[in-house]
């Protein structure tokens, strides 16, 4: 009769140290610091800022953080051609990880695209079809091959209203942390 009761918990033990590597998000992460997987470079207060105002934003980098086999790298450069503000370069590897490079065009609305970019990342751990998408309408091939879809431009000018309504607090919150 006991040995039903052993056994799950035996079980759960093992299930517990198993995953406990993985449970890397603390509560600090995605509010007062970033995911160790994220490498911000210099849009490192730029996206503490960003958290501290949208919700939207705060549960992609959730997301992101949660997810131990995706590195993403931020950079910039010079203004794009006419036709990007931003752009993600995506690999997989064999061994399953995800690697992702954002490049975002310099003194561009920041805030919209990186929860753009984040989307597109959260696109493809979730799976998502993009030539099926495209199939159905969902998104469409640039000129270059590239894709665009429409959950990722949702998904940045949500956060940007986000950040924007939330402006008077933020300024507030800032202030907090100073102390
Ligand atoms: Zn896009």
């Amino acid at each position: 009769m006991t040995f039903r009761f052993v056994f799950p918990a035996v079980l759960l033990l093992v299930f517990l140290s198993l995953t406990a590597p993985t449970a890397r998000a603390d509560e600090a992460t995605c509010v007062a610091k970033l995911p160790s997987n994220i490498d911000a470079g210099m849009f490192g207060s730029e996206i503490l800022e960003i958290l501290s105002r949208s919700e939207t934003f705060r549960r992609q980098c959730l997301r992101i953080a949660a997810v131990r086999f995706l590195r993403i790298r931020l950079g910039i450069s010079p203004p794009l051609s006419t036709d990007y503000r931003a752009f993600t370069l995506l690999a997989r590897y064999d061994a399953g990880a995800l690697r992702a490079d954002v490049t975002l065009a310099f003194a561009e609305n920041y805030v919209e695209l990186l929860g753009h970019e984040f989307e597109h990342v959260l696109e493809q751990i979730d799976g998502v079809n993009l030539r099926a998408d495209a199939a159905r309408g969902h998104a469409r091939v640039l000129p270059d091959g590239a894709y665009e879809t429409h959950r990722a431009t949702e998904a940045g000018l949500q956060v940007l209203r986000e950040y924007e309504t939330l402006a008077p607090e933020a300024g507030r919150r800032r202030q907090l942390r100073l102390r």
